[in-house]
């Protein structure tokens, strides 16, 4: 024991002269206290990271989400809760509740369990489940290093590499850490309620009917998230909103196969062109919708602006990495544009191209489409004006494969199939969630964090707001340069440790 108590002495004394006490991109840690708790509990933190990451947690694989559960049930239980999974179709969530008889408010958690697939031969470690810490070298290659750099050259730059490592086992990791640091002060004032997700990264299908049939259960004032990295720039951010996301697909019909273009060009119809006239009139060249009324309910006020100019975005820079040079005109910044649906050509098929371009008229053509949802946008609404769009241009629109009579019937056919994926969701900073991860970040670094009104992207969470109808926030504790669903994805460790103390001290803000 003596000998364990010295090694953490070692390991914490080594950290706190090694490790400047800075955030990791915005300026002073202002709770130096909060952040050597941290420090002193590291070694256990890591040991803990690594235990969870050792379990692979693919979505697609029942068994693997099964021990994850148990793992997930047993940590809780150990921490004072009482955990376990919620009877629901599909991969069960796991539900942990932590009740104060003297509380009068009630935090919701969301946290993410399961992980894209591995493809292992791309990962640069012998197995993706296995964490390896890796330092930089010069050249760039990330090489691995022993475990034992954690204590001896230990430097925030050094990186965890596992699948999940950020998305999203880091802050189901960093969460359990928090929760025994603060253990210490003794018990939160405010009851504390925990779903982990073991479906999200299928778009959690099962999510709304869970939330609606347990939603007694899940009743509360907020709900936190830990999920999602922070704005690019790796500064501190809470986010208070996310897009939600509908697709679409339209299919145009030329002859029944492919023919050859010489005998039958000028006489057949092209599938191909046909669609590019209907997407090409659905946007100008500079990337706004013209279809009427798509942007209605979404304005940016003065207001607005102001508060969105906050934001800390470097266009040049990003332009320079994204590699174009001038923005589509929906918003006149980042910020705005994602304040707006979007409508995304995601994907375009027909005929051959390169190497196997062939001299025909095709099929068929196909295009995939995405629109993100703002909080203003009726999913349904926009589908409708689409459909109404391609009718106005003189097309035949069926949500199926044309029969013969139709095509002999209608010259001009389209088959668009659409679906709801799930909506937006924003909060205000005032809210109770926003407050709680503001004030929270704010009293860690001492500065307020960058604010987001609302991420560009989409997460399962607008289910459970419009159920339970509570105020959210998002909490990033990862890094943004994190590989996640890829190979090689990682967590870098300042993060890792600057994540436990943002979530403790979130989690400390008093109710
Ligand atoms: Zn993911």
């Amino acid at each position: 024991m003596k000998k364990v108590i010295n090694t953490i002495f070692l390991w914490a004394s080594t950290l706190s002269s090694l490790l400047p006490i800075t955030a990791y991109a915005s300026g002073v840690v202002y709770d130096k206290a909060l952040y050597q708790q941290v420090i002193k509990q590291t070694p256990q933190a890591v040991q803990l990271y690594k235990n969870l990451l050792s379990l692979p947690n693919d979505t697609h694989n029942q068994e693997d989400i099964k021990k994850l559960s148990s793992w997930l049930i047993h940590a809780f239980n150990q921490r004072g809760f009482e955990s376990h999974t919620l009877d629901m179709s599909g991969s069960p969530l796991v539900y942990a509740e932590r009740i104060n008889p003297n509380a009068k408010k009630t935090v919701l958690v969301y946290l993410q369990a399961d992980g894209q697939p591995v493809d292992p031969k791309a990962w640069q470690q012998p197995n993706p489940y296995q964490a390896v810490l890796k330092k930089q070298q010069n050249d760039g290659r990330w090489q691995v290093v022993p475990w034992s750099y954690l204590t001896q050259s230990m430097d925030p730059d050094l990186r965890i590499f596992a699948r999940s490592a950020a998305d999203s086992k880091g802050p189901i990791a960093q969460f359990l850490v928090a929760l025994d640091l603060i253990q210490q002060q003794g018990p939160l004032n405010y009851n504390l309620k925990v779903i982990m997700d073991t479906e999200e990264e299928i778009g959690s299908p099962n999510l709304p009917a869970a939330i609606i049939r347990h939603k007694q259960k899940l009743k509360a004032d907020m709900l936190l998230i830990f999920d999602g990295p922070p704005h690019y720039s790796n500064q501190p951010t809470v986010t208070l909103g996310a897009r939600g996301i509908a697709t679409v697909q339209l299919t145009t019909y030329g002859p029944y196969k492919p023919q050859h273009s010489g005998h039958y060009g000028n006489y057949a119809p092209n599938p191909a062109l046909h669609l590019s006239q209907i997407l090409g009139s659905m946007k100008s060249q500079d990337g706004r919708v013209l279809i009427p009324n798509f942007y209605e309910g979404s304005t940016i006020s003065a207001d607005l602006r102001e508060l969105l100019s906050k934001v800390p975005d470097d266009e040049q820079q990003l332009k320079q990495k994204l590699g174009f040079s001038v923005h589509d005109k929906v918003g006149n910044t980042l910020q705005e544009s994602i304040q707006f649906p979007s409508l995304n050509i995601r994907g375009l098929q027909s005929g051959w191209v390169e190497q196997q371009a062939r001299t025909i008229v095709p099929d068929k053509a196909i295009a995939e489409i995405d629109i993100r949802l703002v909080k203003e946008s009726n999913p349904q609404r926009l589908i409708s004006l689409i459909r109404n769009h391609i009718e106005s241009l003189g097309y035949y629109v069926i949500d199926r494969v044309p029969t013969h009579k139709e095509r002999m019937a209608h010259p001009y056919i389209v088959t668009m199939k659409s679906k709801p994926v799930y909506g937006a969701f924003r909060s205000e900073p005032n809210s109770l969630a926003g407050k709680m991860a503001i004030q929270g970040l704010t009293k860690f670094y001492g500065e307020r964090p960058i604010v987001l009104r609302s991420g560009g992207g989409s997460i399962p969470i607008a289910p459970i707001i419009d159920t339970l109808k509570i105020p959210a926030a998002i909490v990033p504790s990862v890094n943004a340069d994190n590989n996640q669903h890829s190979p090689n994805e990682n967590l870098r460790v300042g993060n890792f440790i600057e994540g436990i103390a943002i979530i403790a001290s979130v989690l400390n803000q008093p109710l």
